[in-house]
C-alpha cells in the first residue's frame, strides 16, 4: 500500500472518529432504501439512478413513490416514460432519468434474465450507470468488499483530508484504492456522505464543531461555518 502524504490525516482515526460521530445522523437517501429493502438490487440501482444531483429528501420520496407502483424490472418495464417522468418528478433531470430506468428495466430483463448484474463491467453497460452508481450497487447490494464509491462529498473530504490531490472523482477512486486499507473501502462512502451532509458541507465546512479538527489539515477550506446546534 503507498503510504500517505506525512500532511494528511491518517486513514485509520479518520474512519474510527466518523463511524462513532456519524451515529444518530440522517443516513445518505440510497443507503437507507438499501436498509429498508433488504439490499434489494434492483431498488439499490434505481434509486442510485434517481440520487445523482438530487437532494436525499427529493430522492427517497421520488423512490418511494416509484416503488408503490412497480418494484421488479418486469412491473416497471411495462410503465410508459410519462408515467415514470411524474411518478419521479421533481428529481433533477428527471426526464432523462426516466429515460434511463425504463431502459435499464428493459436489459435487465432481455440481457440479465431479469437480475441486477453483479460485475463492473455489465453494470456499465446499462443506460445511465456510471461508475458511482455500479460501485454503490456492488457495495450496498452484492456485499462487494472491493469499491469503494466516490460522489463529490467523498472528492471533497479526501481531498480536505489530505488523503488525495485530485481533480475528478474518478481519479479520486482511484488514488483511495492505494492509499486507504481495504477494510474501509465498503464503508468510505456511508461515513464521508455523512459527514459531508452534515459537517464537512461544500462551502463554510464546521471545521470548529468536527471532531477530526485536530487531525484534519483542511486543505483547501479558506473560510468555515458558524456554530450550529444539534451536530
Ligand atoms: S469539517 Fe473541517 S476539520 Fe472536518 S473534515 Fe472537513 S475540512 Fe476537515
Amino acid at each position: 500500500m503507498k503510504k500517505t502524504p506525512p500532511w494528511s490525516a491518517p486513514v485509520g482515526d479518520v474512519m474510527r472518529r466518523l463511524a462513532k460521530a456519524i451515529e444518530g445522523l440522517e443516513e445518505p437517501a440510497v443507503e437507507k432504501i438499501a436498509k429498508d429493502q433488504q439490499e434489494d438490487p434492483f431498488q439499490v440501482l434505481i434509486a442510485t439512478l434517481l440520487s445523482a444531483q438530487t437532494k436525499d429528501a427529493v430522492t427517497a420520496a421520488a423512490s418511494g413513490r416509484l416503488f408503490r407502483v412497480a418494484r421488479t424490472p418486469g412491473t416497471m418495464a411495462k410503465l410508459p416514460v410519462s408515467r415514470i417522468e411524474k411518478l419521479i418528478y421533481p428529481v433533477s433531470f428527471y426526464r432523462n432519468k426516466a429515460v434511463h430506468v425504463r431502459r435499464t428495466c428493459e436489459q435487465i430483463l432481455s440481457r440479465y434474465a431479469g437480475r441486477v448484474p453483479s460485475t463492473m463491467e455489465e453494470l456499465l453497460t446499462l443506460p445511465g450507470v456510471g461508475r458511482k452508481t455500479a460501485n454503490l450497487v456492488l457495495i450496498l447490494a452484492h456485499a462487494s468488499p472491493d469499491n469503494i464509491c466516490v460522489d463529490t462529498h467523498v472528492h471533497r473530504i479526501a481531498n480536505r483530508l489530505g488523503w488525495v490531490t485530485t481533480r475528478t472523482p474518478e481519479e479520486t477512486e482511484q488514488a483511495l484504492y492505494r492509499v486507504t486499507r481495504r477494510r474501509w473501502w465498503p464503508v468510505i462512502n456511508l461515513y464521508l456522505v455523512t459527514w459531508g451532509q452534515n459537517v464537512c458541507r461544500p462551502v463554510y465546512p464546521l471545521c470548529p464543531q468536527c471532531v477530526l479538527v485536530d487531525i484534519c489539515p483542511k486543505v483547501g477550506v479558506t473560510k468555515v461555518g458558524k456554530l450550529v446546534k444539534n451536530i
